[in-house]
């Protein structure tokens, strides 16, 4: 069992911030960020490459929801997810990280130092 999974069925803490039948919200062990949100589909569905539109659809709505409860619809907030090896995905079950709460930087690729780059 993944670790989102073991998390969604509670053998892992985590500190929750919006659930629902369908998806849980919870905050990034590591934030990124002064507000850094993990979203999860309970189903286990491995990347967005894999999503159906109807699970797609309602968790949009969830982020959302979770997006106006950590009160930053008003200034705004990055929605990421990252996606196979190339993308940096470590965890392999779908979650969109929503960063907010300050500025964010945002780093434009340099073709020549792929590691100044995202
Ligand atoms: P990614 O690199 O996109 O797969 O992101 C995985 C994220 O999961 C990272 O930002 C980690 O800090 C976060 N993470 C890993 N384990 C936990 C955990 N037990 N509780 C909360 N966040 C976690």
């Amino acid at each position: 069992m993944c670790i989102f999974c073991k998390i969604i069925d509670g053998e892992i803490p985590s500190n929750k911030i919006l659930e629902d039948d369908n998806f849980l919200a919870f905050h990034d062990i590591n934030p990124a960020a002064p507000v850094h949100v993990l979203v999860i589909p309970k189903e286990h569905v491995v990347s967005f490459n894999d999503v159906s539109s109807e699970i797609m659809g309602n968790m949009s709505k969830f982020i959302q929801e979770v997006a106006n409860k950590m009160g930053l619809n008003e200034n705004g907030y990055r929605l990421i997810t990252n996606i196979g090896d190339d993308g940096g995905q470590e965890v392999k079950h779908l979650h969109f990280h929503i960063l907010g709460g300050g500025k964010l930087i945002w780093n434009h690729y340099e073709q020549n130092d792929p590691h100044k780059s995202i």
